[in-house]
C-alpha cells in the first residue's frame, strides 16, 4: 500500500490500545497494545524461586529454602513461569482477551510469553502445550477459551505441537470469588483426559499454558490428572502471576 495511503487509513482508523485507550502512535508496528503499555509490563523481579518463578523475599538475610507459593505443590506440577505480574497494564489485556471478545491479543501476550525462558530440562523435555480447559458452558458463553487461543500462539512460536488434551468436568464456581483454601477444594477431579490420548500423555513432560496463574491451585490439579494417566510431570507458562502486591513491596 503506498505510504501516503496507509497514513490517511492511520487517521481515519487510528488504532486504539486496548490497554490505555491511547491512540497507538503512526509508525508503532504494533495495532493492539501501545509501545507505552508495552513497556510497562512487569517481568518477575529476580531473585525468582526456581521452581515456581515468583520472586524471593528480600529480607537481607539468604533467601528461605522453601518458598511459600509452590512449597505446597504436588511434585506433579515441576514449574511455573510468567510473562509479567498481573498488575497495570496486564490486568486489563487479560481482562479483554478473557471477557471482551479481543482473542487477537493472543499474539502479543504469547509473544512475551515466548520470550520467558523455562528451567533447561522444562525447555529440552516439553513437545505439546496443552491450554488449561475451561467449562462447556463458559466456553459456550465467550465464544471461546482464552487459554486455548493462548496455547496455539505459544505452540506456534516456540514449535510445539498444542493439543487439547484435557477436559473439564461440569460448572466450577468462579475461581476468583474463592479464598486460596477453598481453591483447591475448588477444582478437585475437575479435569479428565480427553478420549483417546493415552498414548501422547504416558511418559511425557507436558507444558500447560493459562492466562493467568495465582495460587497454582489449578495448574496443580491439571498437572496430578496428567500423571495420574501416566505423564512423567507438568509445567506451566502463562502470560502473567497474581501475587500478593504487599510481598513484592516488602524489603
Ligand atoms: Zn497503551
Ligand atoms: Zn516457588
Amino acid at each position: 500500500m503506498p505510504d501516503l495511503l496507509a497514513s490517511l487509513l492511520d487517521l481515519v482508523l487510528a488504532p486504539v490500545c486496548l490497554a490505555c485507550d491511547g491512540v497507538i502512535a503512526p509508525g508503532d508496528t504494533a495495532r493492539l497494545v501501545c509501545r507505552g503499555c508495552r513497556s510497562r509490563l512487569r517481568p518477575l523481579p529476580p531473585p525468582v524461586c526456581p521452581r515456581c518463578g515468583a520472586p524471593r523475599l528480600r529480607t537481607g538475610r539468604e533467601p528461605e529454602p522453601t518458598c511459600g507459593e509452590c512449597v505446597a505443590w504436588p511434585a506433579a506440577l515441576r514449574a511455573a513461569r510468567s510473562a509479567c505480574l498481573l498488575a497495570p497494564p496486564a490486568d486489563r489485556l487479560v481482562h479483554q482477551l478473557k471477557y471482551r471478545g479481543w482473542r487477537a491479543l493472543a499474539e502479543p501476550l504469547a509473544e512475551r510469553m515466548a520470550a520467558v525462558a523455562l528451567p533447561p530440562d522444562v525447555e529440552r523435555e516439553t513437545g505439546i502445550v496443552i491450554p488449561v480447559p475451561t467449562t462447556a458452558t463458559r466456553r459456550r458463553e465467550r465464544g471461546y477459551n482464552q487459554a486455548e487461543v493462548l496455547a496455539r500462539a505459544y505452540a506456534r512460536r516456540t514449535r510445539r505441537d498444542p493439543r487439547n488434551l484435557l477436559q473439564r468436568r461440569g460448572a466450577a464456581s468462579t475461581q476468583t470469588i474463592l479464598q486460596p483454601a477453598a481453591r483447591g477444594a475448588n477444582v478437585a477431579g475437575a479435569f479428565r483426559l480427553a478420549r483417546g490420548v493415552e498414548r501422547d500423555v504416558r511418559g511425557a513432560h507436558l507444558l500447560l499454558v493459562d492466562d493467568v496463574l495465582t495460587t497454582g491451585a489449578t495448574a496443580a490439579e491439571c498437572a496430578r490428572t496428567l500423571v495420574a494417566a501416566g505423564a512423567r510431570a507438568a509445567s506451566i507458562v502463562t502470560f502473567a502471576r497474581a501475587l500478593d502486591v504487599h510481598r513484592l513491596t516488602a524489603t
